[in-house]
């Protein structure tokens, strides 16, 4: 079984006790007036804070939020994740405004059983997003044991994934990370059959790398969203002003040829929810064919659709869904992704959600808890399962090589 984890250490390899560790989380929240408004990663993040403590180990828990240009885009601090860790961990998390190894260092040799230390968005620091050496540096002069858990993080190469490790030579990964590999694994290697993937959300020229790994793997496509009406029209169907890539157009005929000469299954819409616009309260119509009329913009997909979709899951042994059915966030628009999370959910297969837009959908839908996985890393589980090497989990590979390297001279 070809094992993205192989040569990776995870928590249970390490010995903590007193050991001053930096963990690397992905505690990028929505926030909203100072409020966290799904906490979903913070919780995913537990397990590993958890079992670090117990085991001894001084935390130094980081993480990026958001996109803040500079450190005084106060809107991106940490402030309110630190309060709200406290409260799940029921522990002190000490949030340090500035990374500089003596200081932090100095915290750590104080630090009660029951304090952590959660450094300010890393964001805040330019060398961060840059993968500083420099920056690195810093965070390397107090860390004895480097522990990535971030995985919605790890297919970047900035400076706490990528450049920190690299200076560390005790690392490894967390439960999260761990679980999520795990799970994209099985969808790679030998998956139970029939494999459906499930694709959706704005844009066909995210998702093509991906449809390109999968087209070789899964039994068959289900096609949603505004990328359903760059292959509609690609193959002369009237779309109106659907949201269309028209220099994909090529590419979608060829995929449709290129899918059917493999025999295997395509849906696409053959009915919609069409609006004259995507915000709330614009007329809202259902057509009865997979035509859209000028003028008006497909934003659903209709109810014939979801039931040919609803079927073909439910024959399914093994679904990856990424990306919504059509604009899920306005209510009226919501049935097509909704009814989809529900035929996923009561589907006896594996069901992993690829993160971002489909895990919000998901949840949304009330349905999140009968998934077998929803990924905490939208971009990262995408470009894992398009054959990608994560930055973030090659770094840690490297050691385990070299180590053993070191032990056979
Ligand atoms: P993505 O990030 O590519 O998965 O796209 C997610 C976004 O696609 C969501 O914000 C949806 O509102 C949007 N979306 C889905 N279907 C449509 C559609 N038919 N027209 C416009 N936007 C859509």
């Amino acid at each position: 079984m070809a094992s993205g984890l192989r040569g990776i250490r995870t928590v249970r390899d390490f010995e903590f006790k007193d050991k001053v560790v930096f963990l690397r989380l992905d505690l990028n929240a929505p926030i909203e007036d100072g409020k966290i408004t799904d906490e979903t990663r913070l919780r995913a993040s537990l397990p590993t804070i958890k079992y670090i403590q117990e085991k001894g180990g001084k935390i130094v828990m980081a993480s990026h939020l958001g996109r803040p240009k500079s450190a005084n885009d106060k809107e991106f601090s940490l402030e309110p994740v630190a309060q709200r860790l406290s409260e799940l961990l029921d522990a002190e998390v000490i949030l340090a405004e500035e990374p500089l190894a003596e200081a932090i260092k100095g915290l750590t040799m104080s630090l009660k059983k029951n304090q952590m230390i959660l450094l300010e968005n890393l964001r805040f620091e330019s060398g961060e997003t840059k993968n500083s050496a420099e920056f690195a540096q810093t965070l390397a002069g107090f860390t004895q044991i480097y522990i990535n858990d971030a995985f919605g993080a790890s297919h970047r190469a900035h400076a706490s994934i990528h450049a920190l490790p690299e200076m560390v030579r005790e690392k490894g990964i967390g439960f999260l990370i761990e679980k999520e590999i795990q799970m994209l694994d099985q969808l790679l290697d030998n998956p139970k059959r029939p494999y459906i993937a499930v694709l959706g959300g704005a844009k066909i020229s995210d998702k093509i790398a991906v449809i390109e790994k999968l087209i070789d793997v899964v039994d068959g496509f289900i096609i949603g969203g505004a990328m359903a009406y760059t292959f509609l029209k690609a193959l002369e169907t009237p779309v109106g002003k659907s949201l269309v890539e028209e220099d994909r157009l090529k590419y979608s005929r060829e995929m449709v040829e290129r899918i059917k000469a493999r025999n295997k299954t395509l849906l696409l819409p053959v009915d919609h929810v069409i609006s004259t616009g995507i915000k709330d309260g614009a007329s809202a119509k259902t057509t009865t064919n997979a035509i859209i009329p000028e003028g008006w913009m497909g934003v659903d997909i209709g109810p014939q659709t979801l039931k040919n979709y609803s079927n073909l899951l439910s024959e399914a042994n093994t679904i990856f869904w990424n990306g919504p059915m059509g604009v899920f966030e306005t209510p009226e628009f919501s049935k097509g992704s909704f009814g989809l999370a529900k035929a996923v959910a009561e589907s006896k297969a594996l069901k992993v959600v690829g993160g971002g837009d489909s895990a919000a959908a998901a949840e949304a839908s009330g349905y999140a808890s009968q998934m077998s996985h929803i990924s905490t890393g939208g971009g990262a589980s995408l470009e894992y399962l398009q054959g990608d090497k994560l930055p973030g989990l090659e770094v840690l590979r490297k050691a385990k090589t070299s180590e053993k390297m070191e032990a056979k001279v």
